[in-house]
């Protein structure tokens, strides 16, 4: 297959094809110097995919959704197979001149972890296709149930093909156009992991492309510390080609609730109770969030409530400086609907929301999982989506979060008018398997924070921002982790990943031992991983 990309076929003078034998084709204008003899090299593997280096895929491959960090590859790699993969990571794993391997899923990371400087993108988006075939659901006859789906796929087909089986995964991100190999390098976290863990805890098996190009099908039984390296290991011992999934009876319908609280200790307080419930007893999902005064308008979670809602709300965190939003969604279908009512009662009468301040829909189970893409849409349409995205998500044991609300919320962020959500979701430790690579604060529950913020005038300030938090946390002695960490330090790795540091280390010697893979990552750094700001 031959592919050309529109720009350069229409403008640039010097498209280059080579096929051997109508096999691998490399696409696009070279670039002079080490680009050259890296293509020439990938080109002799005579595989049945395409390379390309036109400028447009290779700027796309340089940066990501954060707009924050750049860096440039030599090429970017259109798989048509696993084996293609396997086969490039192989030969630059044997090369006198390995050169870095970024799989890039959505490239929806913020701070440049699926960038590969000088290196080599391998767009996992090429195996996409229309998602059939790489996603294939065992429902009734398999005990358990479970979806195999390629580390390309996005969520959101995912819970497409599972719906067509009334069945559906059980823990999710708040977005579903990530891929699947993307959140399971980190953890996969929303408001359902305080009953289920996170995504990385609902895999019974993973097919695995190792730094040294071998494939490798490992489960908790087979080849078990590859299978937890890969879990949380933030792309570095494997590209995940495959991931069985955990699924189970989906519910059709969803009853929604939002309520605001003044109280930062009633607002940690009923969270931490309600996610110490057990499934039947509370809600099925349970996040949280802080409004500030102008912030709720023009967030991606606003679509909750009409306008009326809006004014008044945005009226209290006026007053108030902020107030806070418990997220409730409870799960029900045609046999359990009668019920609903009285099952909801019972869960909130014992809140400490303020009154009136109470706020309900009931939506399709499709339209709750998917909720963010309403939001995403309404940001695209007033350019407010493809801007820089200097986030911020930290891990806080609960013991601190009074302490972390003063010093954060009611201080560092005191006059915060940016655009986007700021999180504050409660987790049981006891769902993250502690085998995995991810790692959490050291206490039962803690709170997973995202300062979600856009940098629509600039992100600099955001930026000081967020290191004024971070410093504010280290001067406390608060013993945070970030979530999708972002440190250039071997110091701060080492410290991020405290006990579980010198393991991490000996599973990068075994399974990608010349440190090809998501160089981007930053962890063993080298000259593949340098990003430059932008
Ligand atoms: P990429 O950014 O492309 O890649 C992420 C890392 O994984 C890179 O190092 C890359 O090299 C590597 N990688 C990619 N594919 C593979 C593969 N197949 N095998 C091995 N490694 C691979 N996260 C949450 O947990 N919960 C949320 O609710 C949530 N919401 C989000 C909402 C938005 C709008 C955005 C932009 C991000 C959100 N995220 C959330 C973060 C998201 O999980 C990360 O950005 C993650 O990296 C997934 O993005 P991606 O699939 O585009 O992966």
């Amino acid at each position: 297959m031959v592919f050309l990309p529109r720009t350069s076929f229409m403008f640039s003078s010097v498209v280059i094809v080579f096929l051997v034998g109508g096999l691998l084709s490399i696409v696009g204008q070279h670039k002079p110097g080490p680009a050259v003899s890296l293509l020439q090299e990938i080109h002799s593997l005579q595989l049945n995919s395409t390379v390309c280096v036109d400028p447009e895929a290779v700027d796309r491959a340089s940066t990501d959704f954060g707009l924050i960090t750049r860096a440039v590859p030599a090429a970017v790699f259109r798989p048509s197979s696993d084996r293609d993969i396997a086969a490039l990571v192989g030969f630059s794993y044997a090369s006198a001149r390995p050169f870095g391997i970024a799989p890039r899923g959505r490239g929806h990371s913020v701070r440049g972890q699926a960038l590969a400087r000088d290196g080599v993108v391998v767009d996992m988006g090429a195996l996409r296709g229309d998602g059939q075939g790489r996603i294939r659901v065992c429902g009734e006859g398999c005990r358990p149930s479970y979806v195999d789906a390629g580390g390309e796929q996005l969520w959101i087909d995912v819970l497409r093909e599972t719906m067509k089986h009334g069945l559906a995964p059980r823990s999710w991100t708040d977005y579903l156009y990530l891929t699947v190999g993307g959140t399971l390098s980190n953890a996969g976290i929303s408001g359902q992991t305080f009953l289920y863990g996170p995504q990385i805890s609902n895999v019974y098996e993973l097919d695995v492309i190792t730094g040294k190009g071998e494939t490798v099908t490992c489960s908790e039984q087979h080849e078990a510390d590859l299978f937890f390296a890969v879990l949380g290991g933030l792309a570095q011992f494997g590209i995940i080609t495959r991931a069985r999934i955990a699924i189970e009876p989906a519910p059709t319908m969803v009853r929604w609730v939002r309520l605001i609280y003044k109280d930062f200790a009633a607002f940690t307080g009923d969270q931490e109770r309600l996610i110490s419930l057990e499934k039947k007893k509370g809600f099925n999902y349970v996040e949280g969030s802080v409004i500030m005064a102008n912030s709720l308008a023009d967030n991606w979670r606003s679509s909750f409530y009409v306008e009326e809602d809006i004014t008044r709300i945005s009226r209290l965190a006026a007053q108030y400086g902020a107030v806070y939003c418990l997220e409730g969604g409870k799960y029900y279908d045609h046999a359990t609907a009668p019920s609903i009512d009285q099952e909801l009662k019972s869960v909130v009468d014992d809140l400490r929301y303020l009154p009136g301040f109470e706020f309900r829909n009931d939506v399709s189970y499709m339209h709750f999982l998917n909720r963010v893409r309403e939001g995403e849409a309404k940001l695209q349409s007033r350019g407010l989506w493809n801007v820089p995205h200097p986030w911020l998500n930290m891990l806080i044991p609960r013991s601190r979060m009074l302490e972390f609300d003063r010093g954060v919320f009611k201080s560092i962020l005191k006059h915060n008018n940016s655009v986007g959500p700021i999180l504050i979701c409660a987790m049981n430790r006891n769902k993250w398997d502690q085998r995995t690579s991810a790692v959490v604060p050291d206490e039962d529950v803690f709170y997973a924070i995202g300062l979600l913020r856009s940098g629509v005038d600039g992100w600099r300030n955001l930026e000081e921002q967020n290191e004024e938090i971070l410093r504010f946390c280290d001067g406390a002695g608060i013993s945070y982790r970030q979530y999708l960490p972002h440190y250039t330090s071997l110091a701060e790795w080492r410290k991020h990943f405290g006990a579980k540091w010198d393991v991490f280390v000996e599973r990068k010697m075994r399974y990608d031992p010349r440190a090809l893979l998501s160089p981007g990552q930053r962890i063993f750094t080298s000259s593949f991983g340098q990003h430059q700001s932008m």
